[in-house]
């Protein structure tokens, strides 16, 4: 049995939202903030529970609403309730959720949507239905398009909406060569391995820890200097804190893409390191979790995009990858500078040595290829270097579903 995935793409609207679906949103949220007051008196927090519990009080208040919507809100509530308990338990603290942002959510039975023009029939009551036209560029073509993907669920946003598409996950191929990247903080490093290749691949993202080290830096001064009115400062980091992630994400998925494309091109299997439990080295400037995030963010956007694609990736344990001579497999005491030396004779750049680890860790864990693979360090070329990604690269990017002007609808 192979999983379902879901992949949401968001479309911008063609004209405004009608009243009709102003409405909904406004019930919508006042609904799921009923069923979370009602959830939290009597603790529950399953659906068909706040379901059992207040559909009958919210057919009231609400005669109109479609009650697929009404369902879908308990649903809504559900799992905020279910976050809720969770800080809960980890933190202790919790204040009484509520969801402020207008939003309504539609399973697929909730909603029609005409793929081939672009058109959200989306009921509000009975005999009362909205049509929202979507924006519909090259990049939502190529959902729209595809009929291996079906619908799943709807979210209406104030200015956008979002699609659910799914499909069933795709057997991963039987790779034919091996892409192996060693995870650093402004760069992916690794080799590009098949029978007689083997190429020294680089993604660089330096702006990465550029805009994290500066937006944490203007944080520490917004503390500073609003520091008699912590609800200000508080709201004012939040929105530093969005900003700031939306930027580095973005900058990831072109990462990501451009590794996926030589794997997919290649038939290579990705061999990254594990990084649960990984510990870097405390720094004093940055603290921990920050400055980590965005190597867990990347490989979580590499491991979901090849899962769709069918490209397969290994994890492996890093454990001293930096440390250790693959030719001869001595163990280095100390960390070496930027280049890995041995006794043997061997050395090489210290992060594409620590990608030659993983790799053959994954070997011995079982990763299969195509026709075996076997390093063969003559064959090594020190002085060819593959770009996989570099920041000048962003300007030629492709276009996301977030960033769709210019797109032309029939
Ligand atoms: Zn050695």
């Amino acid at each position: 049995m192979s999983d379902m995935l879901a992949r949401g793409v968001a479309f911008r609207l063609i004209a405004e939202l009608p009243p009709e679906a102003k409405f909904l949103l406004e019930d919508f949220r006042l609904a799921v903030n009923n069923a979370i007051r009602a959830g939290l008196q009597a603790r529950v927090t399953s659906r068909n529970a706040l379901s059992k519990l207040a559909y009958k009080d919210f057919r009231k208040e609400h005669p109109n609403m479609y009650s697929q919507h009404l369902v879908s809100a308990f649903e809504v509530a559900g799992s905020v309730l279910k976050n809720c308990r969770r800080r809960l338990r980890k933190s202790g603290a919790s204040r009484v959720p509520y969801v402020r942002r207008l939003m309504v959510k539609a399973e697929n039975q909730a909603y029609k949507l005409d793929r081939e023009h672009g058109v959200v029939d989306l009921p509000i009551r009975a005999g009362c239905h909205v049509k929202l036209e979507l924006l519909v560029s090259d990049y939502h073509r190529r959902y729209l398009d595809d009929p291996s993907l079906t619908l799943g669920s709807l979210t209406l946003l104030p200015d956008r909406v979002i699609v659910a598409f799914r499909k069933e996950a795709p057997r991963p191929y039987l790779p034919e060569s091996a892409l192996s990247l060693d995870t650093n903080e402004r760069s992916l490093d690794g080799v590009f391995l098949k029978s007689d290749e083997a190429k020294a691949v680089k993604a660089e993202f330096p702006d990465v820890a550029i805009i994290q080290r500066r937006h944490h830096d203007r944080r520490k001064g917004l503390q500073k200097k609003k520091a008699h009115d912590r609800q200000t400062s508080r709201r004012l980091c939040r929105r530093e804190g969005q900003r700031e992630h939306h930027r580095i994400e973005y900058r990831l998925h072109q990462v990501a893409n451009a590794v996926l494309s030589l794997a997919e091109s290649r038939k290579s299997a990705i061999v990254l390191e594990d990084l649960k439990g990984f510990k870097p080295r405390w720094n004093k400037e940055l603290n921990r979790r920050l400055s980590l995030w965005p190597r867990r963010k990347l490989h979580q956007i590499i491991e979901y995009k090849a899962q769709w694609r069918g490209i397969p990736v290994v994890k492996v344990d890093p454990r001293y990858s930096s440390r250790t001579c693959p030719i001869c497999g001595r163990t280095q005491d100390s960390r070496m500078g930027t280049e890995f030396e041995c006794g043997c004779g061997w050395h090489l750049d210290r992060h594409i040595n620590a990608s030659l680890n993983l790799l053959q860790t994954a070997v011995s864990k079982g990763l299969e290829m195509a026709g075996g693979l076997r390093f063969n360090p003559g064959a090594f070329q020190h002085d060819v270097m593959m770009i996989l990604y570099e920041p000048a690269m962003a300007a030629r990017s492709e276009p996301n579903g977030t960033s769709c002007i210019g797109a032309v609808t029939s």
